[in-house]
């Protein structure tokens, strides 16, 4: 009785036979495909003892389309698209910054070839690979000497591994720093090998705080911007100007990790002052470090660059292998420093230079046509409208910046803010929006074009 239910299963083999299943046999290779099969089968076979009516495939091109849409499934990308409309421009989890079509063209490039990574081609023989940008970082920021690691908390991490192992480091206590995504300055000072030697007060720290800690087991004198928070009232920290003075005084090196890292005063696209690499430089900072895909819209990467004494030993250190960039990485930085040097093209090629600074009402009639489409979209089971909303520019730049936008705001008859996320966010390319009170919101600011809302 029982085995003249499970006769109407067929044999993996008979299946592999059959003609369908020669192209997925071509795309997922053989093996997977006699599992994918072997799957379906089994637990047809549960369904069957539980239930000798239970539905199963009638055909062999059923069975083997069943296998082929499980197949699909499991080859689909984790990693995909989405539209950030969540009111943050360089939003960390989302990938922080788009990078330009012209870095982007530049890193597939590198990916399909050989390119000559480190390799001289004057000399034809071995070449650094930090030669590639390093030209062009020092003409942009003013300084003598640059490296580039995988990202910001690399580039503190190998600047303190060389320049204080074993020794301490000054810190003023407003300043000691985390970051989202557990970048916590002490625990990366502990990393490096130094000794933190925290001075001052969370909101007050003077220069004779340093000068009471300076002594023989000092080995650097080290900033940290404050990216994601402001202390605001009774405060007061010695100018960068002045801490650099002092730092020379004793034969310290001054280092500042300045997160963001604008390399273009960006005050000229409208925005508030953010502070430059050159700038920091100019007032007498030893090193300064920064990230490549926050304010410098570039790929992920960490750019150490001031004093050519301290970034040879930088570069010298073993460590520095460890944490090099690829040569993907390399022609995306490079692509995008290349826009720099013009920054009237910077600000119109760098995606998240020209989201910064665009003007509102183009955010406004960006909102007003996705408005008109959600609308159709949800026809009388939504209220959908256009608000005037802010939002934040994100990876720790000009926190206290509540940046003007404007938001689709949308209220479903059956589906709470809540709800509406969700639902957007399971869509073919997932769109990620915001609740603020009690109300679904997609921001605009970073949204340039609608053909995602069409599909
Ligand atoms: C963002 C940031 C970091 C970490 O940079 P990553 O590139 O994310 O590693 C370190 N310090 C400051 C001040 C930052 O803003």
């Amino acid at each position: 009785m029982e085995n003249e239910t499970l006769r109407k299963l067929p044999s993996v083999d008979s299946l592999l036979s059959h003609s369908s299943s020669t192209t997925i046999v071509a795309e997922y290779g053989r093996d997977r495909v006699v599992s994918a099969i072997r799957r379906e089968i089994d637990s047809a076979r549960r369904l069957l003892l539980k239930d000798k009516s239970a539905p199963i495939p009638g055909s062999e091109g059923e069975w083997i389309a069943l296998a082929s849409a499980k197949l699909a499934e499991s080859a689909r990308p984790k990693l995909m698209k989405v539209i950030n409309c969540a009111g943050v421009v360089t939003h960390t989890n989302l990938g922080r910054s788009i990078i330009s079509e012209e870095a982007a063209r530049a890193a597939h490039n590198a990916a399909i070839s050989n390119v000559n990574l480190e390799y001289d081609l004057a000399k034809g023989a071995r070449g650094d690979r930090d030669d590639l940008v390093e030209g062009l970082i020092c003409e942009l920021t003013g300084a003598e000497s640059a490296t580039v690691v995988n990202n910001n908390a690399a580039a503190v991490l190998l600047a303190l591994n060389t320049l204080a192992f074993g020794k301490e480091a000054i810190v003023s206590r407003g300043e000691l720093i985390e970051i989202g995504g557990s970048f916590r300055l002490p625990d990366i000072m502990a990393k490096s090998g130094c000794v933190l030697r925290e001075v001052g007060t969370t909101n007050r720290t003077h220069l004779y705080d340093y000068e009471n800690a300076v002594s023989g087991n000092v080995a650097i004198i080290l900033r940290a911007h404050t990216s994601n928070y402001r202390i605001i009232g009774f405060t007061t920290q010695p100018k960068d100007s002045e801490l650099a003075e002092f730092a020379r005084s004793k034969g310290l090196p001054f280092m500042v990790d300045l997160g963001s890292g604008a390399v273009a005063d960006i005050t000229r696209f409208g925005l508030p002052y953010e502070q430059t690499i050159g700038d920091t430089l100019r007032s007498g900072v030893d090193l300064v470090t920064v990230s490549g895909d926050k304010l410098l819209g570039g790929p992920q990467a960490g750019i150490i660059a001031g004093r050519r004494d301290l970034v040879t030993l930088i570069k010298k250190n073993h460590l520095k292998r460890a944490l090099r960039c690829c040569k993907m990485t390399l022609a995306a930085l490079e692509a995008t420093l290349l826009l720099y040097l013009n920054p009237e093209k910077a600000a119109r090629s760098i995606p998240t230079l020209r989201l910064l600074a665009r003007s509102l009402d183009n955010v406004r009639a960006t909102a007003e046509e996705a408005a008109r489409i959600i609308s159709r979209m949800f026809g009388q089971e939504a209220e959908v409208s256009v608000i005037a909303d802010t939002c934040q520019a994100g990876s720790g730049a000009m926190p206290e910046l509540d940046m003007p936008s404007y938001s689709v705001a949308i209220r479903h008859k059956k589906m709470s803010a809540d709800g509406l996320a969700k639902w957007f966010r399971g869509r073919g390319i997932p769109v990620i929006g915001r609740v603020k009170d009690d109300l679904f919101r997609l921001d605009m600011r970073t949204v340039e074009t609608l053909e995602w809302l069409e599909e």
